[in-house]
């Protein structure tokens, strides 16, 4: 092993530079600065490189972390793209917006009392500098082939899938009823986050490496999904999960309270310089007023830190459960903190007041019960402990359910689960449908960017045994 790595006995872990909370507050551009090459050639060498890597284990993509960070602290920086680029479509993506602290940093183990490498930064470092290189070249099959492959869906599944079946030759075409590629990644998450660079230079890679996309594109309303079969071999649903979960109580109703999604999306449309009337007339736009969050996972997170950056008056997340039992990122709540939102834990809505418009969210304080089968605690209103928050623009953030496919797609054979989630065959992600597959949230459920990466090329790997039997089968005939 070289004597460049297992520094960190010496060298303490240091991130890239986070920005003031008070700057980031003014704007949406990402939080981290770069890493210096220098740093991160030093941060990659705190690697102890494990006989047993849990990082990897732990990663949803089994990337060769400890390999990719040696190759780092020598200096050998294509090579680590080489290598991290193999097992990870987007790298320069999962490093920024992976939980990091639930996966491959969070079961770092170098010696207790020592903090984690900090495998995501890296993993982004050297996707950025091989663009910056020109290292990342567009896709190149060795041979073309005859059979075409339909993607429903660009958001991570669909792309991850797109880009493995063009490298293997296959006509691809991906199908969005958005008017950009990307899914949640271009109109979900923020930019402080993610910026929109990232993305749509990974839309050009592909469409370079000949990928076709066909957008504004709803499939099951202006093109039918009978109609889709017949153009291709193989059809790919990488949809995703948007059907947002309601609230209930008194009020729910009441102008003013509004979809979590609606309002991000309005968000990054404004920022991207489109005319978005919603959020110019202030329906979907924090600007001034009192904003209550209802909910506790990532998309909450990311609207109370939207609401800041659009100069609210003031932000609240209300959730039912406390910080160590939230669904969302911890990293991302310290942030959150850091640029002046309110949380208050252990609260949810009883009722929302006002008459007209919502004035104000009457909520009751909840302690955590005993846990059930599933180990997760109950949770149980507290007798008299109502109390109200001021609030002119409500968001609802208590996660997203699968739409119903079968019905939007003509398609009652396509088989759900319990959970109204696409049915696929084990390994084969093939739906009920012969030549039909799917991957990502739509068969999940709401999940990670990274778990839709793998996903997609699992699929895609599928695909093509599945197309290559049958291209053989037919010229053996
Ligand atoms: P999606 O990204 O949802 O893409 C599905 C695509 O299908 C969309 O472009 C949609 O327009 C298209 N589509 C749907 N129906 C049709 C149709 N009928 N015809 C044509 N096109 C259609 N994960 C992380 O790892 N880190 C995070 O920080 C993070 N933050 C998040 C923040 C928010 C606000 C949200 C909502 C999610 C976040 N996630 C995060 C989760 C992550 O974004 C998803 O798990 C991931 O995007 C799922 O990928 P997908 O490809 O399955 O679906
Ligand atoms: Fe960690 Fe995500 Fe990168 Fe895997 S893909 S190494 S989990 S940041
Ligand atoms: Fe290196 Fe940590 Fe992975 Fe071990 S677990 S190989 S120390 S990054």
């Amino acid at each position: 092993m070289t004597e460049r790595m297992l520094k960190f006995i010496s060298l303490p872990q240091q991130t890239p530079q986070k920005r003031a909370a008070s700057e980031r507050r003014a704007d949406f551009d990402e939080i981290y600065r770069e890493f210096e090459p220098a740093a991160a050639r030093a941060q990659a060498s705190r690697c102890s490189q494990c006989g047993i890597p849990f990082c990897s284990i732990h990663c949803p993509l089994s990337n060769n972390i400890p390999d990719w960070l040696q190759l780092t602290a020598e200096g050998r920086l294509e090579e680590a793209y080489e290598l991290s680029s193999a097992t990870n479509t987007f790298p320069e993506i999962c490093g920024r917006i992976c939980p990091q602290d639930r996966l491959c940093e969070g079961n770092c183990v170098i010696e207790k009392g020592f903090e984690s490498v900090t495998i995501g930064a890296v993993e982004r470092y050297i996707t950025d500098t091989a663009f910056e290189q020109g290292w990342v070249q567009p896709i190149r099959p060795a041979a073309e082939r005859r059979e075409s492959v339909g993607i429903i869906g660009s958001g991570p599944a669909g792309l991850a899938a797109a880009e493995r079946l063009r490298a293997r030759g296959y006509r691809v075409t991906v199908y969005d009823r958005h008017d950009r590629v990307g899914g949640l990644l271009i109109y979900g998450i923020p930019g402080f986050k993610l910026e929109k660079e990232i993305v749509l230079r990974r839309w050009k890679w592909l469409e370079e490496g000949g990928v076709e996309f066909v957008l504004n594109a709803d499939i099951g309303g202006k093109i039918s999904f009978s109609d889709l079969r017949g153009r291709h071999d193989a059809i790919l649903i990488a949809t995703g999960v948007y059907k947002p979960r309601e609230i209930g109580g008194p009020g729910a109703g009441l102008p003013g309270i509004m979809p979590a999604l609606d309002y991000l999306i309005a968000s990054n449309r404004h920022g991207l310089g489109d005319q978005v009337p919603a959020f110019e007339s202030g329906l979907l736009n924090a600007a001034g007023k009192d904003v209550v969050v209802v909910g506790g996972g990532d998309t909450a997170m990311d609207c109370v830190r939207t609401a800041i950056r659009q100069n609210a008056k003031s932000v609240t997340c209300l959730y039912r459960r406390d910080r160590q039992n939230m669904p969302g990122s911890l990293r991302e709540v310290s942030n959150a903190e850091d640029e002046g939102v309110n949380f208050t834990w252990l609260a949810a809505p009883e009722a929302f007041l006002g008459d007209t418009h919502v004035t104000g969210v009457r909520a009751v304080r909840m302690h955590l019960g005993l846990p059930d089968a599933s180990g997760r605690q109950s949770v149980d209103p507290i007798e008299g402990s109502s109390f109200t928050v001021r609030a002119d623009l409500v968001i609802k953030a208590l996660g997203f359910d699968p739409e119903d496919l079968p019905g939007a797609f003509g398609e009652p054979e396509l088989k759900l689960t319990n959970w109204g989630t696409l049915k696929v065959r084990p390994g084969t992600f093939e739906t009920s449908l012969p030549g039909v597959f799917a991957a990502g949230d739509i068969v999940r459920g709401a999940s990670l960017v990274v778990w839709a990466i793998r996903d997609g090329r699992d699929a895609a790997a599928a695909i093509d045994k599945q197309l290559s039997a049958e291209s053989q089968a037919l010229a053996a005939e």
